[in-house]
Formats: structure tokens, C-alpha cells, sequence
């Protein structure tokens, strides 16, 4: 697509978001003329929050199924659209409600905490949800005598298993690309350029987070990156986020851990898919109510524990 036809989109797009008093939230991994036609940029869950907060009436959120689902959960009023309705999170596929409640019957006694990358159903099943930034928190908020089982990521239940003493178990979830990152691949990076820092997402492999300077969500990144007086940063994570990071610091280098690190998914969405569900007023993303209300419950209760 040329500079004039995504201007031509994105010029659309904004029109038409002032006529249907809306606004348009992207994904830190989403298109970079995604990203850049968009009210807000940030993580699943601060884009929800955000959301929630605002007085649009319609929310077109350019991102993948569950974070359609988490801003339906927290603006039970708005209009949710996903452009993209196959747009979908294989992680979060990769556990049911059904198994979910099997696995509560092998471990009646277990806090369940489910990751923000989950559908509304499994939250609903859950005690408590967590983010990246967040999983040691809200494990330390349990009670330490109660066994913890984190779903889905298995790689942000063991980050989070070595950062707290508490008793945790986890399904055997993961992203297929942040778990492709391998060790071998990053002393590659690293040697290349020795003088750079390597920022890791919990969603890498162990063996990947030990040779991390830092392990953080993707606002996370963004944070560290500005405050950081570092010039050249090698980032283990899905390469949309290369775009905010180098936007908001020109002045400084950000080298992908593995360029092959593009999830198929977030890419789905681009300015003419994103124009017609503004046209149209669909694909819509609503959360029946009972499941809205349980899985909210886990939502607030995430949001309750105090982060230091
Ligand atoms: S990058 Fe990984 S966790 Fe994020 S949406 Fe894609 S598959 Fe899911």
C-alpha cells in the first residue's frame, strides 16, 4: 500500500470514528499504520482499562479475540468491534472452560489464576487473572498455604514461580512465537552487538529469561526504553513492538531478538479491515452476562492487588 492510499484510510478512519463517537485501540503488536491511526496504543489490559474509562459508545479494537472479549467485560455498555473476527490468540486456544473445570476437580483446593490471555470463559473459571507485568503480585497476594495452578503460558508460570514462594502449578500452555526464541539465537544477537540490553517478555523460555538483562511485558519495554540512558536494545518479544520503541526513541537502536517472532494473527488486521467495521458496525465481540460477571470478578480481583 502507498503513502497516499494509507493516508486516504487513515484520514477515512478518523472520520468516521468522530461521526460514530468512537474510538480505536491498538495492540503494541499490531501494523505500524495501524498503530498509528489509532486513540491509544498499550498492552491487552491497559487498552481495556482505557476503554472503560472513556465516553465513546464504540470501541474498534485492533488486537486478537480475548481483548475484544476483556474491553466486553470491562464496558459491558459499549459497542466492541473486532475487524478481524478469526483474529485469535492460539495461547489462549490452547485451554477450554471444560478442561479448565476437569483440572479444579483433580485440584479442588487450587487458586486459579489464568492469564489475561485467556477467553472470557476460562476467566470465568478462574480466582484471579494476571498480566505479564503483574503474575508475581498477584501470586504473592495468595495465601501462602493454598497451591497455586496458573493457566495458560507455562513460560510466565515458571518466571513467576521463580520470583515467589509459592506453591504453583501450571497447564502446559504457551505463545508459539515468543517460544520459538532460542538461547543459541540470542547469543547470536548478543555477540553482534555486545553492548546492547536485552529486554525479554515472560512469555520467552526460561533458558531465554536467564540471559535477559530484564523480563517485562510490552509497556514494560516502552517504559525502560525512555528512562533508560542505553542506546542499543535487543527485544525478546513479537516485533510490532519495535514500532512504538523506535517512534518514541529515535535516537536509539532496538534490534529484534529473532525477526521471525510476527504473530499471524495480530497482523490480520489492517486500515481497510478496520474501516469497514467502522462502516458497518461489526464484526461485534459481546460476552454473554453470566460469563461477563464471573470473569469479571477474576478481572477485579487482579486489579485489587496493589503492585509495588
Ligand atoms: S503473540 Fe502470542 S500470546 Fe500474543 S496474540 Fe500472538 S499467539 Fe497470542
Amino acid at each position: 500500500m502507498g503513502d497516499n492510499s494509507v493516508r486516504t484510510l487513515q484520514e477515512k478512519i478518523r472520520g468516521l470514528l468522530y461521526k460514530r463517537n468512537a474510538i480505536l485501540l491498538a495492540h503494541n503488536y499490531q501494523l505500524p499504520e495501524v498503530q498509528d491511526v489509532a486513540d491509544l496504543c498499550g498492552d491487552s489490559l491497559e487498552l481495556s482499562i482505557k476503554a472503560s474509562e472513556t465516553d465513546a459508545e464504540v470501541i474498534v479494537f485492533c488486537g486478537v479475540h480475548f481483548m475484544a472479549e476483556t474491553a466486553s467485560i470491562l464496558c459491558p455498555d459499549k459497542k466492541i468491534l473486532l475487524p478481524v473476527s478469526s483474529a485469535g490468540c492460539p495461547m489462549a486456544d490452547m485451554i477450554t472452560a471444560e478442561q479448565l473445570r476437569e483440572k479444579k476437580r483433580e485440584m479442588p483446593d487450587a487458586v486459579v489464576i489464568s492469564y489475561v490471555n485467556t477467553t472470557a470463559e476460562v476467566k470465568a473459571e478462574s480466582d484471579l487473572c494476571c498480566t505479564s507485568a503483574n503474575a508475581i503480585h498477584v501470586a504473592n497476594s495468595v495465601d501462602k498455604a493454598l497451591p497455586i495452578l496458573m493457566t495458560p503460558d507455562k513460560n510466565l508460570a515458571r518466571y513467576t514461580k521463580k520470583h515467589t514462594d509459592r506453591k504453583i502449578s501450571y497447564w502446559d500452555g504457551y505463545c508459539v512465537y515468543h517460544n520459538s526464541l532460542t538461547v543459541e539465537r540470542v547469543k547470536k544477537v548478543k555477540k553482534a552487538y555486545p553492548n546492547a540490553v536485552f529486554l525479554a517478555h515472560p512469555e520467552c523460555r526460561p533458558e531465554v529469561l536467564e540471559l535477559a538483562e530484564e523480563a517485562m511485558s510490552t509497556s514494560g519495554m516502552i517504559a525502560y526504553a525512555a528512562d533508560s540512558d542505553q542506546r542499543e536494545f535487543i527485544i525478546g518479544t513479537e516485533t510490532g513492538i519495535l514500532h512504538p520503541l523506535s517512534k518514541a526513541n529515535p535516537d536509539k537502536h532496538f534490534i529484534p531478538a529473532d525477526p521471525n517472532m510476527i504473530c499471524t494473527d495480530m497482523k490480520k488486521t489492517g486500515l481497510k479491515e478496520a474501516l469497514l467495521a467502522l462502516e458497518n458496525l461489526e464484526p461485534e465481540v459481546k460476552v454473554p452476562e453470566e460469563i461477563r460477571v464471573k470473569a469479571k470478578n477474576a478481572v477485579d480481583r487482579m486489579l485489587a492487588v496493589r503492585v509495588r
